[in-house]
C-alpha cells in the first residue's frame, strides 16, 4: 500500500507542477508566425519610378535571368522601352 500512496502523491505533484508550469503563461494554443506572414513579406524596389512593393503584388520581369519587380505594368513597359533603345 505505501508503494501506491508514493505513486498517487508523485502523480499529484506531477499535475500540480504541469499546472503551475502552465500557469505562468497561459496561452490559448496557436500556431505562432501566422499572423506575421504578410507584415514580413519582401518588399522590391520598382526600378523604373522607385516604389517599394510586396513581392506578392508586383508585376515582374523576367531580366537576364533575374526576376524584376514593378508596381504596374506601366512602370515595366517603360522598363521594356528603356532596354530595347539603349
Ligand atoms: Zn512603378
Amino acid at each position: 500500500m505505501a508503494f501506491f500512496n508514493f505513486f498517487l502523491l508523485a502523480l499529484i505533484v506531477y499535475t500540480l507542477l504541469k499546472w503551475i508550469w502552465r500557469g505562468g503563461k497561459s496561452k490559448p494554443h496557436k500556431p505562432p508566425a501566422r499572423q506575421g506572414d504578410q507584415e514580413i513579406e519582401e518588399m522590391k524596389q520598382d526600378p523604373v519610378c522607385g516604389t517599394y512593393v510586396p513581392a506578392s503584388l508586383a508585376v515582374t520581369a523576367t531580366q537576364m535571368g533575374e526576376t524584376v519587380y514593378f508596381c504596374s505594368s506601366a512602370c515595366r513597359d517603360k522598363f521594356d522601352k528603356n532596354k530595347k533603345t539603349s
